[in-house]
Formats: C-alpha cells, structure tokens, sequence
C-alpha cells in the first residue's frame, strides 16, 4: 500500500514557534555583534571625554601661564615702573630697576625674553635691545592687552615677525604672553603692556602626566563599563530567551496534562509522515476517546477528573516507544502518532494503550478506571492528508464507541479511482451485461468427516484482452461505487443458477456468496435475495451470505437492520475475514449470525506464531460460545488441518482441499472424491 505515483507528499508546514532554535554560529554571530556595538558606544563615549580633558589641560595651563606672567609684573616690573606710563620715556632710574628685574627673570630661566611695550604698541624695552614702533596696524594679542585683558597662546621662541626679521632661528616651545601693568592700587588703568616669553615645556610635561593619568582611568573606566553593559545586555537576553522557550512550551502543550496539543500533534505527524515516505514505512494515527470521563469528573469533581487526566496522560506515555507522540487533543480526547506501525502490529500496540487507559488510577483513596475508545487510520493507506487522517481515525473511533467499544480501524477507504480504474469500471458495466464474468467455486469440508459441505462462489472476469481478471483486479474498484450493485446481483442470481442445476446432484450442497458494505447500505438487497431463492425453489437455509468484518463497522446501526431482514428471509450470515477488524464479542453477540471464518492470515501462521495459535484458539471457543460454526479459511497444509481439527475448527476451506475451479470442473472433482479408494 505504497502512494501510487504522482500522489501529493504532505509537506510539513511547520508553524514559526516550531522553527529550528538558532544555531551555536547564530548565537555567536549576535552576541558578537552585539559586542561590537556597544564597544563603539562605549569607545565614542571615551574618546568624547578624553577631548573635553584635553581642551580643559589647555585651559589649565594658560590659566598657569597668566598666573606666573601676573607673579612677574605685580612682583617685578610693576614695583619696577612704580606707575610710571610706558607712553612717557622711562626715566634712568626706572631704566635700570626694569633691567635689574628682568635680567634676573631672564638669568634664573623663569623668562626667555621680557619686553614692555607703549599703549601704541611700540617696543619701549626689551631684554635683547630690540626698540621701535610698529608698522602697520596694532596686532590683535596686543591689542587685546591693551583693552585690558591677558593674552596668551603657545608659539615658540623667535617665531613673531620682528625676530625673524633680525634673522633668528626658531627656538623652544613658549608661551608668549601679553599682560596689561597697572599702576600699584589701580587696576583700572593701564600703563603699558608687559610681553613675555615663558618656557613651556615644564608647563606641558605636568599637563601631559595629568593626562596620561587620565586616559588611562578613562580606558580603564571605559572597559569596565563596556563590560558591566554586556553583562546586562547577556543576563537580560538570557531571561527574555528563557521567557520565549516558556512561551512557546506553553504554545504547543496543554497546560494539563504538559503533553503537546493539537498544534504540536499535527506537527508531529507531519514530520512522522515525512520521514515515513523516505523510509517507506507506515504511520498510524490513533485517536483515544475515554468513554466515561464525565461520569468521573461528577463524581470527583473538576480538580479530581484533572488529576485523573494527568495520571492518565502519564500511564498512556508508559506504553509509547522513543519517537511516538501522545498529545491531548481537547476534554478527554487525546491523539498519538506510532511512526511505522502498519495494520499488521497495530493490534499489539493499540491493546497497550487500551490497557494503560484501563488500569487504575487512585484517586482520593478511590481506585478509578476509564475505559477508551480508540480509533486508528494509517497513512497511506487510509489517507495522506493529516486532517483527512484524523477525521478517519476519529470516525472509525465513533464507529466502535456505538458498536462495541474497543479498537477500530478506519474503514479501509478505496482511494479515489484512477483513470485507468474508471475505464475498466465503464467495461466492467458491459462485462455485466455481456455476462461476461465468470464463477469459480471452492470446496468446504466438514473438519471432522471431510464431507463437501458447501462450495464458496468467488467471481473472476473474462476479459476479452486481458485474460482472466483476479477479483482483486476489479472487485474493489467497484466496491468504491454503485457497480458493485450489478455485480452482486449477478452473482447472486449466477451462483444461485448453479446451485439449482446441482440440486439433483449435490441436494444438501451449500453456497456462501460474498457481498459488500455497499450492499448493506443500499437496502433492497434482502428483496432481492428473496426473489431470486423464490425464483430457484431452493431452500433459504443452503445459502450464506459473507460479509467482512470492517463492512460491519463502518456503518452499523444500518448493518444491523439490513442483517436482520436478510436473516428473516431464511438465508445464513457468514462473518469473513474476521480477526481482521476488532468487532467486540458483545457486538458479535447482537447480530443474526451463524457463522465466523478466521481469516487466513491468522490461520496461516498458526504452528508459527503462539500468539497466532492462541487468537484462533480463543476465536472457536467464542464462536462456539455464540453458538456459531466456525471455519477456518486458507487451510494449505494438513499440518495447519489438523492442528485445526484438534482446536475443534467446524469447517475446513483451502488450496489442501481444493483451489476455486469452474464449476464442471468441480463436478470432475467431486465425482474423483466420490470414487472409492480401492478403485
Ligand atoms: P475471500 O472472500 O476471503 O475469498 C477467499 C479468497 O482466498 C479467494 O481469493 C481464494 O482463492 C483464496 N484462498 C482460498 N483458499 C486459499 C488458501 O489455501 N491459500 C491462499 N493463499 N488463498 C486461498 P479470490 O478468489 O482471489 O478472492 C479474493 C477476494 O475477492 C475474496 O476474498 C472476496 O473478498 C472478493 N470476492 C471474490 N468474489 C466476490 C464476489 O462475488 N463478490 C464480492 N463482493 N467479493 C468477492
Ligand atoms: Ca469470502
Ligand atoms: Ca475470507
């Protein structure tokens, strides 16, 4: 039951919560980022106020280059000119107290040049004799002194126009200084001004240790800083990750019992099929409906039947391999996805489950139980779309809650027809007018005598190109749609034709005749059966009708009163392929039957498989129970005969008897059996 070609794969469309967590690289990638960023924010920060510390050691040190040039004139030159205006010619006695001062500024170091100038900017004195007016306009740093206030700036040493005019090389790193002198006691007015030249490397090399001090509290800071920030920035990101996983936990699971929710099972099963269709395994899909559960929850209470849930979802986890999935789907409902579990170890699984939903559960002292019903659709074979999955899972779940309760398999829905289906449908409908299908016919024997009972009709097609179709090859197509009823009406009137034509033959001869779900749904056909037996005068009791188990399932409350009228007209109800489904015994107890075969799968494996051995055991003690004959069907060896004999098996039917043959060769064979062995 692979996909046939060109069927549409589910692809898993995966909700964004359900996204991959970002990988380690990711991680790395965002936290260096983000790194980096605050690296520049801090370092922009840094070298922000290393500029604001540079411009104040600038200040800093003029305001020490003005403190030392106001020391010098208010100590030395002021006392020196004792108020005396630069604008009247010095007298010899202030000449010589001016030079007296300044060579001493000039000799002890503390000045490099000294000169005073008039209030029109001339050169009244100066250390190295330089004199004279000035040409041109007064320039600004004097005339600033002249207004009143100091003047300062760094240059160096012979860098002004009247030094480099007497041709001298430039010398060291000053600061040139323009301070008004005042009279003693009278600041307001102005005498002159004093032009000084002051080293200024002492000056720089403090200010320079300062702010090496300082950049390096800076750098220092700035690191810590950085790193107090990433911290924060690491520990928050940290709780809003931890925060997102708690949201998006609480997203895809039920807050109940924790298992996921429906989000999250449809997800699953999405990936589950994925890996299905690469593996080219199957999935089952598994709905569980507790059956009880509002009872429970009256009689404990809401808080006990929630306590009830999550022991339950716990016990219901016990029983699931690695890889399955068990969510709550909603109230008492929960889902779960079994990766490669087909039709055939299915039964095995599900009865876990059915027996963990069973077991008790104490609660409050009380000892509790529910009991589930449990619905199952396999991909593909029941569907390849998840929700259609579910919705078969759910209906078959429905279906065996009205019924008997237990485990239900999805009707094993015939897909769509194909085109080539469709064509061989429309020649299927001519073939049935044509008659152009055929009956062969295989012989049951009573297990303990070996006499022919009853022969099975089982139909074939003639087909003009194709040769002898199988029923496999169209039965189930038609089954899909209304053909089938054409096709068991002649069947039924052919089989019955052939059994008339034997009557003087084979007088007690049985025919079991097969019919499908279709069949019981479309509900004339107990008339129909009627008519045709009057028409033949053959006794009801000599025709049994065979119906599958999973045609019981899919619609019962119908399959119950069409089995009931068929019962009425006198005809016998064969159970087929039983084993197959899950139809419960007390189910079994309520319909018109009078007989069950074991389906040949099980039968098969018999000497094989104990548990094989053990389930059509039980099967004949039940049939017999039930008062029902029972039949083994697909009986190939007289080892697997026997051992069915010894199990107390009523009837035989397989290839050690006979294949279905044609029904002269059928009077050939029973004329061979009927020979006497000594001839
Ligand atoms: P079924 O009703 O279970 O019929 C028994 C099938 O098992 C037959 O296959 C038969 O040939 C096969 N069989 C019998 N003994 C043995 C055995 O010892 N070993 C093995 N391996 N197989 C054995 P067949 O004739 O191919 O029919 C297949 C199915 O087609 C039937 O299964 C039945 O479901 C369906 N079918 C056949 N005729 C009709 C019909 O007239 N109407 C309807 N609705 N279905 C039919
Ligand atoms: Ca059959
Ligand atoms: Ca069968």
């Amino acid at each position: 039951h692979r996909p046939r070609g060109g069927m549409r794969m589910v692809a898993p469309r995966r909700p964004d919560a359900l996204r991959e967590r970002p990988p380690v690289v990711r991680v790395a990638s965002r936290c260096f980022r983000y790194a980096l960023l605050s690296g520049l924010a801090v370092a922009s920060l840094g070298v922000i106020l290393a500029e604001q510390a540079r411009e104040d050691a600038r200040l800093d040190g003029r305001r020490q280059v003005h403190a030392q040039a106001d020391a010098i004139a208010s100590a030395a030159i002021e006392p020196a000119l004792a108020g005396h205006s630069l604008d009247e010619p010095l007298g010899i006695r202030e000449r010589g107290l001016v030079r007296d001062a300044v060579d001493s500024l000039i000799s002890s170091g503390t000045a490099l040049r000294v000169r005073l100038r008039s209030s029109n900017g001339a050169i009244v004195f100066s250390d190295d004799g330089t004199m004279g007016e000035i040409g041109g306009p007064v320039p600004a740093d004097l005339r600033e002194a002249l207004a009143g206030a100091t003047h300062s700036e760094v240059s160096s040493l012979n860098s002004d126009g009247i030094d480099r005019a007497q041709g001298l090389a430039l010398g060291p790193r000053v600061a040139e200084v323009y301070r008004p002198l005042h009279p003693r006691d009278d600041p307001a007015t102005i005498i002159g001004v004093l032009e000084l030249y002051v080293p200024y490397a002492p000056v720089a090399a403090g200010l320079d240790a300062s702010l090496r001090n300082l950049y390096q509290n800076l750098i220092v800071g700035s690191c810590v800083l950085w790193l107090v920030l990433a911290g924060i920035a690491w520990s928050v990101s940290r709780r809003i990750r931890r925060h997102a996983t708690e949201q998006e936990h609480l997203a895809l699971h039920d807050p109940l019992t924790d298992l996921p929710n429906r989000a999250l099972f449809r997800d699953r099963a999405a990936q589950a099929i994925a890996h299905a269709a690469r593996a080219q395994t199957d999935v089952a899909l598994v709905v569980v409906d507790l059956d009880r559960f509002k009872q429970i929850n009256d009689t404990l209470g809401q808080g006990g039947g929630d306590r009830f849930l999550r022991e339950l979802s716990t016990h219901l986890q016990g029983v699931l391999r690695d890889g399955d999935t068990a969510a709550r789907l909603g109230g008492d409902e929960f889902g779960l996805v079994l990766p490669g579990i087909d039709r055939a170890s299915a039964p095995a699984m599900l009865e876990r489950v059915r027996e963990a939903c069973a077991s008790e559960i104490e609660i409050d002292g009380l000892p509790i139980s529910a009991e589930a019903s449990i619905g199952v659709a396999f991909w593909p074979l029941d569907g390849t779309e998840i929700e259609d999955l579910l919705q078969a899972a759910e209906r078959a779940m429905q279906a065996g809650k009205q019924t008997h309760g237990g485990i239900a398999l999805a009707e094993a829905r015939p897909s769509d027809p194909n085109p080539g289906d469709l064509m061989l449908l429309s020649e299927l409908r001519q073939a049935i007018e044509r008659d152009e299908l055929v009956l062969h016919y295989q012989p049951r024997v009573e297990a303990t005598t070996g006499a022919v009972s009853s022969v099975e009709a089982l139909v074939r097609w003639q087909h003009p190109q194709r040769g002898l179709l199988a029923p496999l090859a169209f039965v189930p197509s038609a089954e899909a749609t209304e053909l089938v009823v054409p096709l068991t009406r002649w069947v039924l009137t052919h089989a019955v034709a052939q059994l008339r034509s034997w009557s003087d033959r084979y007088p007690t001869l049985g025919l079991s005749i097969n019919i499908s779900a279709r069949n019981l749904r479309d509900g004339s056909l107990p008339e129909q059966v009627g008519e045709i037996l009057e028409r033949s005068a053959i006794d009801p009791s000599r025709i049994c009708l065979e119906l599958t188990e999973t045609a019981l399932v899919s619609d019962p409350s119908a399959a119950e009163a069409v089995l009931t009228r068929l019962a009425e007209t006198g005809v016998g109800i064969s159970l087929d392929d039983f084993g197959r489904g899950y139809t419960s015994l007390s189910y079994l107890g309520r319909l018109p039957l009078d007989e069950i075969k074991i389906d040949r799968l099980f039968v098969a494996r018999i000497l094989e498989h104990p548990e094989d051995d053990a389930i059509v055991r039980s099967v004949v003690a039940l049939g017999h129970q039930l008062g029902l004959r029972v039949v083994a069907e697909g009986v190939e060896t007289s080892e697997v005969a026997q051992a069915l004999v010894a199990m107390g098996c009523d009837v035989l039917q397989g290839f050690l008897v006979s294949r279905p043959i044609p029904a002269d060769q059928f009077e050939a064979w029973m004329e061979h059996l009927l020979k006497p062995v000594s001839a």
